[in-house]
């Protein structure tokens, strides 16, 4: 056999990591981070990230959930950030229960959320446990979330409401590094609704879902040159019509559901081509 044939294979698994959506979606069956210093690629709807670490599955003030899915990997600012957030859990006597945060090497994931591609979004349940008791890892597959809002009435669904929740909201929206938080409209609409100081509400964005957990958003770290931001926050509390026609229409949706048609994975066509690079890094990805 020639030298040629390692070289048209290595071309052929070369176009296959690169054809634009391949069933699996190679993104979700990368095991393992690439080695080095982290990088963030693109954008958090279109991005990617290099040298991301895993979040340890149990911390002082926090535990992670669905471990199954492998999404516990992130830029170690967020992980950091997320130890953080939990020390104060902790010192609270709670403990907080983190959602997915991204893959191994971030990107598209195969199905559940858009964003969650550059290692700098994480989803933290509003439910939190006593800080004294950590779950069985079978629990953190099974353990429903609840929700926070009644929605065919726009209210708090104050049965499973806590002013901890809130604590934490708030602790996290001052954290500098945090660029946005998103929450349900209708937990926005309240939270407008009784806060005195509202420096804070600013980052607290409404959007649909997210009413069993919030999502929370890093800034582009300093040293990630590749790392596409997002247009800013609007000055003000958000505290406005808008938000208004938000619960409206998420209150209306929930009046009148349709029948649910599962959303179409992210495409993995926007990717900046640097993120193929961290793709086919170096490390084995477990296949
Ligand atoms: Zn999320």
């Amino acid at each position: 056999m020639s030298a040629r044939f390692p070289s048209i294979l290595l071309s052929l698994l070369l176009l296959a990591s690169a054809a634009p959506s391949r069933a699996g979606n190679g993104w979700s069956d990368v095991a393992s981070p690439t080695p080095g210093s982290p990088q963030v690629i693109g954008s958090y709807t279109g991005g990617c990230i290099a040298g991301a670490v895993a979040l340890p599955w149990v911390g002082d003030g926090y535990q992670a959930m669905r471990l199954s899915r492998n999404r516990y990997y992130g830029h170690p600012v967020l992980i950091r950030f997320l130890e953080g957030l939990s020390q104060q859990a902790a010192a609270r006597g709670n403990r907080l229960l983190v959602g997915d945060l991204g893959q191994p090497r971030g990107g598209p994931m195969s199905g559940g959320h858009r964003s969650h591609q550059s290692g700098l979004d994480a989803d933290i349940w509003f439910l939190q446990q006593p800080r004294n008791q950590v779950l069985p890892r079978s629990q953190t597959e099974r353990l429903g979330a609840p929700s926070m809002i009644r929605a065919t009435e726009g209210t708090l669904n104050y049965a499973n409401w806590s002013p901890r929740y809130r604590d934490t909201l708030k602790q996290a929206a001052l954290s500098p590094e945090v660029e946005r938080i998103f929450v349900n409209a209708i937990i926005k609409q309240a939270l407008c609704d009784s806060e005195t100081d509202r420096r804070w509400l600013n980052k607290v964005r409404p959007w649909w879902g997210h009413d069993a957990h919030f999502h929370v958003r890093l800034t582009c770290p300093f040293d990630s040159a590749q790392c596409q931001p997002q247009k800013p926050v609007p000055p003000g509390d958000g505290c406005d019509a808008d938000l208004a026609n938000w619960v409206r229409d998420i209150v209306q949706a929930a009046r009148n559901p349709k029948p649910y048609k599962k959303p179409a994975p992210p495409s993995t066509e926007n990717l900046p081509a640097a993120c193929y690079a961290v793709l086919n890094g170096s490390t084995a990805w477990g296949r």
